[in-house]
């Protein structure tokens, strides 16, 4: 998905800006970079990450780096912040988001005789794409509500000037942005969680579409919400950060409060109850405050080396670290029924090694809890993850399985309780050997959150498509 990180400030805010998208590594995996505006003009540096942290990649360049503006990016794309001279003025530019149309755009590009500079070879950069189209208006303004508008998909953006900073965030508010105010400086941030360490306050949420300009004194709205909102509610469920508040919602609060709400559809007997780490932990910890059953931690990860389970590109890789960073222990699961809370189930490949982990090391009965209703639909607007195609839903493979061809009945499915969407779970139990499994319902999902459903964008789940 990634995350952006913005700070205007009356004195040099290299590290602010440096901390700050450090703050948002658990976003993506691709590459990392920063822009800093001083007196010489606009500096950047950008490296890939996906073989070390950014903060390893990043270290030796602050001394270079200097300016009292800057931002910050973490991409699952393209490689940002682009530095873009325009008849508006130069300005740095970072995006988060998935642009649908780029190839509409990019042909529309062509013929008015526009040209890209980055192109990898798979289309136009999407980052290259928004500022193309802002820069065919005549004011920054102008030009942002331009690229909103235009795009299918979704696009938050920082772009930064001499001047300051404006901060859009996208049409139907899929992604945050929040301004926060500090001493003598403002940022803005994806995660609230980089603020409190940085000594920023949140000072405002933006809604969808709203664009607002920062200086070092303050900041202004430019364009005011619009009505409709369709924020990712997987944002609370698995990749936000616990400590990071969304409209005003924490995201813990929100993983407790689906631990809860599983454990008042359960009296399932068990000897206690554990989290898969990182994300899992709030959603069982909520369970078991519910319950009033033992929290215990029969995995642990090896946390001095390992990140979250999903960094690595390929799979393989992936599967080699979802493997290696959990330990079992062993003294605390021999002999025990255990009930386990899990954010999501994506492929469900981790999860059977884990599994079956837990029967190599002598557990008697393992059940699995899960915080959100089964996905049966890939995400289509955020640039979620690249390994979530339809085919590798763990859901729509056990769709085919009861069908015996795919893609039918799929609203069935998505009804809980339903004959179709027990036989689908049922499926996914056998696969996965547990011995019982159960899913959130959406109403109570829905309900954790504590936003309007037509506020929130529930697509992977139900299906719902809100453009
Ligand atoms: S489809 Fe799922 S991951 Fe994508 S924006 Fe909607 S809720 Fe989020």
């Amino acid at each position: 998905m990634g995350g952006v990180f913005g700070v205007v400030s009356k004195k040099d805010c290299v590290q602010e800006v440096f901390y700050g998208t450090d703050y948002h590594s658990h976003l993506g995996t691709r590459r990392g970079g920063l822009s800093f505006h001083n007196d010489e003009g606009f500096t950047r540096s950008i490296h890939n990450i996906e073989n070390d942290y950014f903060r390893s990649k990043f270290e030796p360049d602050l001394k270079k780096l200097h300016g009292s503006k800057g931002i910050g990016v973490i991409s699952d794309t393209d490689s940002q912040p682009l530095i873009i001279a325009s008849h508006l003025g130069t300005f740095a530019i970072v995006t988060v988001g998935r642009i649908n149309n780029i190839d509409a755009l990019r042909e529309r590009a062509l013929k008015k005789k526009l040209h890209f500079a980055e192109n990898s070879g798979t289309g136009a950069s999407p980052t290259e794409m928004v500022a193309m189209l802002i820069c065919e208006e005549n004011s920054f303004e102008k030009g942002i509500e331009k690229a909103l508008e235009w795009i299918e998909g979704s696009c938050s953006l920082l772009l930064l000037t001499e001047k300051g900073l404006f901060a859009a965030r996208d049409r139907l508010g899929r992604t945050p942005l929040v301004i926060g105010k500090g001493e003598d400086a403002y940022a803005v941030t994806s995660e609230t969680c980089a603020f409190p360490n940085l000594g920023f306050e949140v000072d405002h949420f933006l809604g969808p579409g709203e664009i607002t300009f920062l200086d070092a004194e303050g900041w202004e709205q430019l364009r005011a919400a619009g009505d409709r909102m369709q924020i990712c509610t997987f944002l609370w469920v698995y990749y936000g950060y616990p400590a990071s508040d969304y409209e005003g919602i924490n995201v813990e609060s929100v993983r407790n409060r689906c631990g809860a709400a599983l454990a008042r559809q359960d009296d399932v007997s068990i000897d206690f109850v554990g989290g898969i780490p990182d994300s899992g932990i709030g959603h069982a910890l909520g369970y078991t405050n519910q319950r009033k059953i033992p929290y215990l931690r029969p995995f642990v990860k090896y946390t001095p080396t390992w990140p979250r389970s999903f960094m690595p590109q390929f799979q393989q890789q992936r599967n080699l670290v979802a493997k290696m960073k959990l330990i079992p222990v062993k003294a605390l699961i021999e002999g025990k029924r255990l009930l386990f809370c899990e954010d999501s189930i994506v492929r469900g490949t981790q999860l059977q090694d884990n599994v079956q982990n837990l029967y190599d090391c002598g557990a008697l009965e393992v059940h699995m809890r899960v915080a959100c209703p089964t996905l049966i639909h890939p995400c289509e607007f955020i640039n979620f993850s690249t390994s979530r195609s339809t085919l590798d839903l763990a859901g729509r493979k056990a769709i085919k399985e009861v069908e015996g061809e795919e893609d039918r009945n799929l609203n069935l499915y998505a009804q809980a309780g339903s004959e179709q969407n027990l036989a689908m779970v049922d499926r996914i139990r056998l696969r996965l050997r547990l011995t019982s499994l159960k899913y959130q319902r959406l109403e109570d999902l829905v309900d954790a959150v504590g936003l309007p459903k037509e506020k929130l964008c529930t697509h992977c789940w139900d299906g719902s498509s809100y453009s």
